[in-house]
């Protein structure tokens, strides 16, 4: 989504616990583990190629935003868990970064990240970056950061948004909470679980479940689908087991008109990834991150996290 903002609307706190402290502490307790025991992992692939893409997403709209200034870019990683994406930050060449997430657990694990990848490139510049401790659905960030009035470029929300979905009231805040302080012309980026394929899978389905043994999604009943508090239990091998809720995407794109902001740009991870293959440099990426099992891929698929530093320090080491 691209902003056309002016001004900001009101500001509006909501206050319902729900199922977001369930989704903190979930987090909190995922282990980091290293590279070894990761690429034991059954999803070592799928995990690779879903931070591929976000490489590749990143990527495209810093560009775009580079075609209009060079320097002062400033992005808001809203839900940035534990840091994957510091280093294509870095590698963005960006000047700030505001990161903050539910889960304070994983917020200070960023921060450290972020601390050690500054002291090992201690020849280059790196950006400036500030840690907030939020619950995007529920409460202002403008009012958590040290300046309650600064702008950001971009605000990329990776694997997250979905939890937001949980009432009109929380997706609007999460909304907020990404567009309000954007410059204008400045965008909204992310990727999330595509609520019409879950539906369709779903449906073909004989039970309220459906997945394999490496993941499974699993709906509360079939055939009534609200547009607010969805709710379905996904599971992944080893890293999630947490409750989500179907994001009805035509809702959202209506939804962010409020923030001034219109959609530009929605695909598939598959349109995505065959629109982005044709590039070389991407494709170069592609394999350097291990992203696909074989090349040409015989499947792709959605969903999860990251840790690119680690490519990095194995390439190192
Ligand atoms: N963006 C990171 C990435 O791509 O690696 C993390 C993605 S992880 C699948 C989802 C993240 O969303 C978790 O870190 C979780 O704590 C965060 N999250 C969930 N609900 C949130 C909320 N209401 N406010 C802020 N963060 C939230």
């Amino acid at each position: 989504l691209q902003s056309d903002a002016l001004e900001s609307p009101a500001k509006k706190v909501c206050t319902e616990e729900g199922h977001s402290s369930a989704v903190a502490a979930h987090y909190n307790e995922l282990q980091e583990c290293g590279l070894q025991q990761r690429s034991l992992s059954r999803i070592f692939y799928l995990r690779n190629f879903n931070n591929w893409m976000k490489s590749a997403l990143i990527n495209e709209f810093l560009g775009r935003v580079r075609e209009k200034k060079t320097r002062n870019i400033a992005v808001l990683d809203l839900g940035c868990g534990k840091g994957g994406d510091l280093l294509k930050w870095r590698k963005g060449k960006i000047d700030k970064l505001v990161c903050t997430d539910i889960a304070d657990v994983s917020v200070q694990q960023c921060e450290q990240r972020y601390v050690e990848m500054k002291e090992r490139a201690r020849h280059e510049h790196i950006f400036e970056a500030e840690f907030v401790t939020a619950d995007s659905t529920k409460e202002l960030l403008s009012t958590k950061l040290k300046d309650p009035n600064m702008t950001f470029d971009i605000c990329s929300c990776q694997f997250v948004y979905h939890y937001s979905f949980e009432t009109y009231e929380q997706a609007d805040m999460m909304l907020r909470n990404a567009c309000e302080q954007l410059c204008p012309g400045g965008y909204f980026i992310g990727t999330t679980p595509d609520g019409f394929e879950l539906v369709k899978r779903l449906e073909a389905s004989e039970t309220n479940s459906f997945g394999n043994d490496v993941y499974g999604v699993t709906f509360q009943e079939k055939g009534s689908y609200p547009l607010f508090g969805c709710k379905y239990d996904f599971r992944l091998e080893g890293v999630v087991n947490v409750p989500e809720f179907l994001v009805y995407f035509p809702i959202l794109v209506e939804m962010a008109r409020k923030y001034k902001m219109k959609l530009i740009y929605k695909s598939t991870f598959k349109e995505f990834f065959e629109e982005k293959v044709k590039n070389d440099e991407q494709k170069t990426l592609l394999k350097k991150m291990q992203a696909l099992e074989q090349y040409p891929p015989a499947s792709n698929a959605s969903l999860v996290s990251n840790h690119e530093e680690d490519y990095e320090h194995a390439k190192r080491t």
